[in-house]
C-alpha cells in the first residue's frame, strides 16, 4: 500500500487560531479514491520546521500533499524551503509570472510588484494551475516520491487536488480500497458495544483482517467495520458475515447499517419509519425541554413528521396546557396526540436536576398511538445538555418501537 502523508504549514495552525479543514478534506477525498493517508502533519511559518518536515516525508512516503505558504508575503515560504530541502536552485518561472500577471489583467487590474515572488519556484518543478488564485502550486519528484504545494485557500487547493493532484497521484499510485461497513446504534455505551463485539475478528479467513472502528457521536455510537486484505470479492464476502454476526450481537440497538458514509442520525431514522407509515407525531416536552422538536427539525424527513411540540418548563405548566387530570406520561403522550390531531404522542417527564420529589436524572418517557401506551421508566444521572438529548432520544424510540409492532 503506497505511503501518502500530508503536510499543513501555517503558524494560525499551530497555534490553534484556525482549524486544519484542508488536511480534514484532502484526507476525505484521498479515502474517496481508495487511498490511506499515513499522517498528518503541521508546521509553522519556519523554515527550519519546513525543512525538516519536507526531508522527513519525501524520505519515507510515496506522496506527499502540502498546504499553505504559496502566497505573496513574507511569512510564505512554501517554495524557498522546498528548495533548500532538496538542495534545488529557485528559478522565476516565466509560465507562473504569466498566470499571476493574467489573474490580475482579467480582473481589471495591474499586478503589485510583491506578486512577482509567487513565480519563484524550485528548479525542475512542474507547475500545478490555479484557476482561483495568484499563486501557482507545482509538484516535484525527489527520489521516489512526489510532491505536491498547493495554496492554503481552502477554495484554491479544493480546486487545484481535484482538477491536478489527486488525478496525477491516481495514476502513479494503486489504490487499496478497503471494503468498509458503518454501523449506527444508540442505547448501549461504548464499553458494552465493545464487550459484544468480543472475538468477532477470530476465524476469518487467512490473509482478510477485520479492525472495528469505534465512534461515539453522544448518544450513538457508530461503529466501522473495516475488512483489509483479500481480493475485493473475498473482502466483500466475509464483510456481509461479520456485519451479519455484528447485528446479531448487538440486536435491536442497530438502526442504521450501510457503507462506509452513512449520514443518517437515529431522529432521522426514526422520522423515516413515521413517515413511511404514513404516521406523524407530536411530543409534550418538560424532559427534553424541546430536543424532540429540534432534533427532528434538522431533517427534511423530520420536519414532515412532527406536527407539533409542547415544551413546559415542569409538571403543573404541563398539566394546566394540556388539561390532565393526572401526572402520567402516558396521559400527557395521549393529550398532545389528540391535540396537535397526529397519530403517535410521545412525552418526556423528569429532569437531570432534583424536583420536587423525584431524584436527579429520573426520566419518564411514554407514546401513545391508536392501538395503546407505551411507557419506560428510566434514570440518567448526566449534565441538563445530555439529559434533554437522551430523554428526545428515548421518546423516539418508543415511537418507532409503536410503528415497528403496528407493521
Ligand atoms: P495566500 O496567497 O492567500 O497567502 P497561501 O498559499 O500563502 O495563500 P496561507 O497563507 O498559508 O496560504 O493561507 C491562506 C489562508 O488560507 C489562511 O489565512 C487561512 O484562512 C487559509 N488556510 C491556510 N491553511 C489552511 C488549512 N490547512 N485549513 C484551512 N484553511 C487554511
Ligand atoms: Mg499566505
Amino acid at each position: 500500500m503506497p505511503r501518502i502523508e500530508i503536510l499543513t504549514i501555517g503558524d494560525e495552525l499551530i497555534e490553534g487560531r484556525l482549524v486544519d479543514t484542508n488536511a480534514f478534506e484532502l484526507s476525505a477525498k484521498l479515502a474517496d479514491l481508495g487511498f490511506c493517508v499515513a499522517e498528518h502533519r503541521s508546521v509553522g511559518d519556519d523554515m527550519d520546521g519546513m525543512i525538516e518536515a519536507l526531508r522527513t516525508a519525501a524520505g519515507r512516503a510515496d506522496a506527499v500533499l502540502v498546504s499553505g505558504g504559496l502566497g505573496p508575503t513574507s511569512d510564505d515560504l512554501t517554495a524557498a524551503a522546498a528548495a533548500a530541502a532538496f538542495g534545488l536552485g529557485i528559478e522565476r518561472s516565466s509560465e507562473a509570472l504569466e498566470h499571476t500577471r493574467r489573474f490580475f489583467t482579467e480582473r481589471g487590474r495591474e499586478m503589485p510588484p510583491t506578486n512577482e515572488k509567487q513565480a519563484d519556484l524550485p528548479t525542475g518543478c512542474t507547475i500545478l494551475p490555479n484557476p482561483e488564485g495568484t499563486a501557482v502550486g507545482f509538484r516535484l519528484d525527489v527520489g521516489r516520491c512526489r510532491l505536491y504545494f498547493m495554496p492554503g485557500v481552502p477554495r484554491e487547493i479544493r480546486r487545484m487536488a481535484d482538477d491536478s493532484a489527486l488525478p496525477d497521484l491516481a495514476c502513479r499510485l494503486t489504490a487499496a480500497p478497503q471494503t468498509v461497513a458503518t454501523l449506527k446504534l444508540f442505547g448501549k455505551g461504548e464499553s458494552e458495544v465493545a464487550q459484544l463485539l468480543d472475538g468477532i475478528e477470530l476465524g476469518l479467513p487467512e490473509g482478510i483482517r477485520l479492525v472495528v472502528q469505534y465512534r461515539a457521536t453522544f448518544p450513538e455510537i457508530h461503529l466501522r467495520l473495516v475488512v483489509q486484505g483479500g481480493d475485493l470479492s473475498a473482502a466483500g464476502a466475509v464483510l456481509e458475515q461479520v456485519v451479519g454476526d455484528a447485528r446479531q450481537r448487538l440486536g435491536r440497538h442497530v438502526f442504521a447499517v450501510g457503507g462506509p458514509r452513512l449520514d443518517i442520525d437515529f431522529p432521522t431514522f426514526a422520522a423515516t419509519c413515521l413517515n413511511q407509515g404514513g404516521g406523524t407525531l407530536a411530543a409534550a416536552e418538560i424532559a427534553s425541554f424541546g430536543a424532540v422538536a429540534r432534533l427532528l427539525g434538522a431533517s427534511e424527513d423530520g420536519r414532515r413528521c412532527l406536527r407539533g411540540s409542547l415544551v413546559a418548563a415542569d409538571l403543573e405548566v404541563l398539566k394546566d396546557q394540556l388539561e390532565l387530570a393526572g401526572e402520567s406520561a402516558e396521559e400527557a403522550a395521549e393529550a398532545v396526540r389528540r391535540r396537535f390531531g397526529a397519530s403517535i404522542g410521545i412525552a418526556t417527564i423528569g429532569s437531570a436536576q432534583e424536583g420536587s420529589g423525584t431524584r436527579p436524572g429520573a426520566l419518564t418517557v411514554a407514546a401513545s398511538g391508536p392501538d395503546g401506551v407505551v411507557t419506560r421508566e428510566l434514570h440518567f444521572p448526566i449534565d441538563p445538555d445530555r439529559f434533554q438529548q437522551l430523554a428526545a432520544y428515548a421518546a423516539l424510540r418508543l415511537a418507532v418501537r409503536m410503528v415497528d409492532a403496528g407493521a
